[in-house]
């Protein structure tokens, strides 16, 4: 087959273009990346060859060498691992088909300064792209385990790259390096001595469990004589504490999530017994922006016996621990266990639930230990730990204890349940919470006004999760969670405010109009009532204490479940002007079309206050500018 050019695909070459200007300030990393591909095609090839003895791949000496050429300016990184087919190395090497990636590029072309950009690569990570930080042009050979002709990718990062096959092509993968001129006072950086190889793959890569090996280059002075070893090979989780560094911890980090930041937590987990296994778990510092997305990757790396067996394996982990990356190492597997039987077996629910608790107790720990810590780790994933709450009854209490919510409390300092507890009044018996997709509306909602009036704090939940789990945990140590946009509330005898006596007369001078107003209304209100939760607004809408919430009504719709709207309450507040207009009116007029308008408009008011719709917008506004008129 002749050499045959090929253009990237659009993403591609804005990224490279990136690379090419290196806005990333340690380039250093990439020897990182080829190392990091080539210790997962190792360990590929020895996966694929357990499972398949006809593969006919050579697995006893399996090693990544990095070779220099002083003279030529080459650097090249080589492993004899599972390699790539013609078809995989243009749908690998020439697109970008993480989605994950995509977006990444899209944000960087929104980035419009260098520093922005920076942050932003070492977000996502970029791979095999980083070569050409150091490289004006990266060429490619490789060979497929078990097939018999080879392939050479070349190109000079530009706007295209060139596929040919080749029939003397060792198996796995070469990637050859030719260096960008030598900056002449720059040392540290020159990729073609043997001692700065040497440097970066201790600091990067020490833990790879294969041998990185130097080979020494044609006229390269300063190489060993002998090809040499680097990295030490130990698998971090199988050393204690006191012999790994952190840096080691965050570089094993990198590698498994492909993030180039630091992990905000690092959790060590060694179980002994008739199970044994070893853990080692990190919690990243940022949420992935595909969480919430249904191909998002979930699930630890798992080993047996240091034998790498799958990427993201999803039974160790619940699905509200999903960013939760790192490796587990089991003694007694079989290697060819499967994703099916994983998910039935008995251990690995058993690890399930240990891996589990340890990271919630570490989450508890820094509450008190780290405080800045736990308000990143909230911040960053507090969403979807409280799917939890809703999936994982056995550790509500924890959960509980590690949530937090913004509340009227501060602005911008959450509260946990059990600080709110201790701020209740006297006489305050539920914790009052209200629902809302942000902030500032839920403070503006008339819901708040009696709250607010009598300082009574409220959490303000704006997650769609927080409709849900609210309802199903129903109480926090013995009290209640009470929505203030539900059922009654009688904040006013609390502090004798406002005496039995009195509204039985409200009552009473009021029952003519609410009774006609629910028949004016009709359908649209299960009920109108005097409100106590009032102080401002003439009006509001609120729920029965056991009805679904507009909000969880169009949330289980959206899920493709039949849910009758339920019919709502209107409260009218007797200490407002227009409603006590309205009830002066309502008792003098016999024709009460006019007032029919009134009330329709007022129960259209209190829709719009909660963020709902009037039930026909046009209508509404037509009388609204009806009465504006007479106004006048
Ligand atoms: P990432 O490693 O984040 O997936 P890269 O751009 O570094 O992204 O690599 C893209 C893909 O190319 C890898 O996922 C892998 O399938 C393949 N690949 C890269 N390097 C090698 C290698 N040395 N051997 C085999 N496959 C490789």
């Amino acid at each position: 087959m002749p050499t045959e050019t090929f253009e990237f695909q659009v993403e591609a070459r804005q990224l490279l273009q990136l690379m090419i200007h290196s806005v990333y300030s340690n380039k250093d990393v990439f020897l990182r990346e080829l190392v990091s591909n080539a210790s997962d095609a190792l360990d590929k090839l020895r996966l694929a060859a357990l499972k398949d003895d006809t593969l006919g791949a050579d697995v006893s000496d399996l090693h990544i060498d990095i070779e220099t050429d002083g003279e030529a300016r080459t650097l090249t990184v080589r492993d004899n691992g599972i390699g790539m087919s013609y078809d995989e190395v243009g749908r690998l090497i020439g697109t970008i088909a993480n989605s994950g990636t995509a977006q990444f590029v899209k944000e960087l072309r929104e980035a419009q300064d260098a520093g922005g950009a920076e942050g932003l690569i070492g977000q996502f990570g970029v791979g095999f792209y980083s070569g050409f930080m150091v490289a004006d042009e990266m060429t490619l050979v490789t060979r497929r385990a078990g097939e018999s002709q080879g392939t050479r990718w070349s190109s000079r990062g530009e706007g295209t790259y060139t596929l040919e096959t080749v029939e003397d092509a060792p198996q796995g993968t070469s990637v050859t390096l030719h260096l960008k001129p030598a900056d002449s006072d720059d040392q540290l950086h020159d990729y073609t001595s043997a001692w700065t190889i040497k440097d970066i793959v201790k600091r990067y890569s020490d833990f790879i469990t294969w041998p990185i090996r130097t080979v020494p280059g044609k006229t390269d002075g300063d190489a060993a004589p002998e090809p040499e070893t680097l990295n030490s090979m130990k698998a971090l989780w199988a050393r204690s504490r006191e012999e790994v560094s952190d840096d080691e911890y965050h570089e094993l980090y990198k590698h498994i999530s492909h993030d180039w930041r630091e992990p905000l937590e690092t959790i060590r987990l060694q179980a002994e017994g008739t199970f044994e296994y070893q853990a080692l778990l990190f919690v990243p510092s940022h949420a992935p922006h595909d969480l919430y997305t249904q191909g998002y990757k979930r699930g630890v790396q798992l080993y047996v016996k240091r034998v790498f067996i799958m990427d993201d394996c999803e039974a160790l982990l619940p699905p509200y621990l999903r960013f939760v990356k790192g490796v587990v190492d089991a003694a007694d597997l079989s290697l060819n266990v499967s994703r099916e039987i994983l998910q039935q077996d008995r251990h690995i629910r058993m690890m399930q639930r240990r891996l589990t608790k340890k990271i919630l107790s570490t989450v508890k720990d820094t509450m008190t230990a780290a405080p800045d810590r736990y308000a990143t780790f909230w911040r960053e994933f507090g969403s979807v730990l409280k799917e939890g709450l809703l999936s994982d009854s056995d550790n509500r209490e924890t959960l509980l204890a590690v949530a937090s919510f913004a509340s009227t409390h501060a602005d911008d300092e959450p509260t946990t349940l059990a600080a709110y507890a201790e701020r209740m009044k006297d006489g305050q018996e539920d914790i009052y919470y209200l629902t809302g997709e942000t902030r500032e509306s839920i403070e503006n909602s008339p819901h708040m006004e009696a709250f607010r009036a009598k300082g009574i704090e409220v959490l303000l939940l704006t997650d769609p999760v927080d409709e849900v789990w609210v309802d199903v945990v129903g109480e926090f140590d013995g009290r209640r969670l009470r929505s203030v946009a539900k059922g009654e509330v009688d904040l006013g005898t609390q502090d004798g405010e406002q005496g039995d006596g009195e509204r039985e007369k409200r009552s009473e001078e009021y029952a003519g109009l609410l009774g006609w107003m629910k028949e004016t209304l009709g359908e649209d209100v299960k009920e109108v009532r005097l409100s106590s939760r009032l102080t401002v607004s003439p009006a509001c809408i609120v729920s029965d204490a056991h009805d679904l919430t507009p909000a969880l009504e169009n949330m289980y719709r959206a899920m493709g479940q039949e849910v009758p709207t339920a019919q709502r309450i209107l409260e009218l507040n007797p200490g407002h002007l227009l409603v006590k207009g309205l009830n002066q009116a309502y008792k003098e007029r016999e024709d009460r079309t006019e007032l029919a308008e009134t009330a329709e408009l007022l129960h259209g008011l209190a829709v719009l206050a909660e963020g709902g719709r009037p039930k026909e917008p046009g209508r509404f506004v037509k009388l609204v500018a009806d009465h504006l008129e007479r106004s006048l």
